[in-house]
């Protein structure tokens, strides 16, 4: 069996919403990755009892490890060390080296802040170099130090703790797993190999199905650990296997393949924001978004490079910024409707001309929650991508959910039409969008 982890999380303001737990997640994404599988997340207040009832409680689950989030800082309410120290029958003792070097690391904030009180500085650095005897320091990004603390008579988890902030839990988690204390509690842990298949378009269920028929038709998915769940509005399909099932694997992803080979955008695990950037090569692209406010820009922009393809976009909510902005012609608007595959054209024509683009996209919808109507409720948006002087492909879509969904997978669909233009894919058929009718090039005189 694997060996498995707990994760402590803690943190008042994390146990209270203020905070949406990032660590948690994270953590157990990178605990897979070592062949680690976590049994349970568990946040926390900032009181020692809950922080050592917690800590019991996954030692009474035979876990082999603990990974700890939080309350490493120099203030009277972050005490884990001393909790885990105390759980792990360590004493606490001074460490007169990471003294040094968190005093070291407090220097140029004392300069650049003179009027604060030198005493309690230094006491707060003691504090945060008081640690379990026989850790294993992690240095700090921060100021806190992070730990790795073995049990004291060899028998139990081996605990990993880590500060709070992501920025500074991300680096030490990975120095963490570099450390003899770590290996040696995980030893055995199996070497995983892991596969991403991706879906675009269709119900999740559809897969549930290709599942059942795969094993039907004789192909081996012992070995495999497959989970799929919906994410943006796509498909994932996520399969863990050690070395010995890569052919299950290979046939398992053939088969897929063979079923879906429509919606199946992806094999390797890259996504369509990775996809869709490195088809844009060589490509000017530019975009005039309505229900999306920008989104659409905010994906496009998010990778490195993005400058050499990305021209700009133009936010055009109300009806007069389409018009002065983008160039739409009124009477469209007034004639279909501000959400209409017309106006959709018109927006990625705009964008087009007034950024000098070679494609353009336009999204005008209703993201909710008011301004629906009988034939176009909350949800409807239309899309279009179109090159310049070249094919388009305009649809509308339904989307599901709240504003911030239906914002979401606007942009999901976006990405996934302008793949599809950029491979000459034009009649592409998604289901959940209709063609838009009537085709604006025959309303034209
Ligand atoms: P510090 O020295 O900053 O106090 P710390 O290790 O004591 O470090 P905490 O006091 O628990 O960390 O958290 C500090 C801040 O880090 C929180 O206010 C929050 O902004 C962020 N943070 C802590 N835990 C999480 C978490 N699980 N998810 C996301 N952000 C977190
Ligand atoms: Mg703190």
């Amino acid at each position: 069996m694997n060996p498995r982890a707990g994760i402590l999380v803690t943190g008042t303001e994390v146990l209270t919403g203020i905070i949406t737990d990032r660590n948690g997640p994270w953590l157990s994404e990178r605990l897979i990755e070592i062949g680690v599988d976590t049994e349970v997340i568990q946040i926390v207040g900032d009181r020692p009892d809950d922080l050592l009832a917690a800590l019991e409680f996954m030692r009474s689950q035979g876990v082999a490890l603990i990974v700890t989030s939080g309350g490493l800082g120099p203030t009277a309410d972050d005490l884990t060390a001393e909790v885990v120290g105390r759980f792990a029958g360590r004493e606490m003792v001074l460490d007169g080296r990471l003294e040094e070097r968190i005093a070291e690391i407090l220097r140029p904030m004392m300069t650049r802040w003179p009027s604060l009180d030198p005493g309690a500085i230094r006491a707060s650095n003691r504090k945060q170099a008081v640690i379990p005897r026989g850790a294993t320091v992690l240095d700090p990004v921060g100021t806190a130090p992070g730990l790795v603390v073995p049990p004291e008579d060899g028998a139990g988890p081996t605990v990993v703790v880590l500060p709070g902030p992501p920025r500074e839990l991300h680096p030490m988690w990975r120095m963490a797993a570099q450390t003899d204390a770590l290996q040696a509690a995980i030893a055995g842990a199996p070497t995983y190999r892991h596969g991403i298949a991706r879906l675009f378009g269709i119900p999740e269920s559809e897969i549930a199905n290709t599942l059942r028929e795969a094993e039907a038709a004789g192909l081996s998915l012992d070995g495999l650990e497959v989970t799929t769940c919906l994410r943006r509005g796509e498909i994932e399909v996520s399969i863990r296997y050690e070395p010995p099932s890569q052919e299950a694997y290979d046939k398992l992803m053939g088969f897929i393949k063979s079923r879906h080979g429509d919606t199946l955008f992806s094999e390797d695990g890259s996504t369509i924001d990775e996809q869709v950037a490195t088809m844009l090569t060589g490509h000017r692209i530019a975009v005039a978004e309505s229900s999306t406010g920008g989104m659409l820009a905010a994906r496009l922009t998010d990778r490195p490079g993005a400058s050499a393809y990305f021209m700009g976009g133009l936010i055009v909510y109300s009806n007069e910024a389409k018009v002065s902005l983008a160039g739409v012609d009124p009477e469209l608007i007034e004639r279909f409707g501000a959400v209409s595959g017309e106006v959709a054209i018109a927006l990625a024509q705009g964008a087009i001309e007034r950024l000098n683009a070679d494609i353009g996209v336009g999204i005008t919808g209703i993201a909710g929650p008011d301004g629906g109507s009988e034939d176009k409720p909350v949800g409807t948006v239309c899309f279009s991508v179109k090159l310049r002087d070249g094919p388009d492909i305009t649809r509308t879509a339904r989307l599901p959910g709240g504003r911030a969904d239906v914002r979401d997978r606007s942009t999901t669909v976006a990405l996934h039409l302008v793949r599809r233009l950029l491979r000459g894919e034009t009649d592409v058929q998604l289901p959940g969008t209709r063609d838009r009718a009537p085709r604006l090039s025959a309303e034209r005189p």
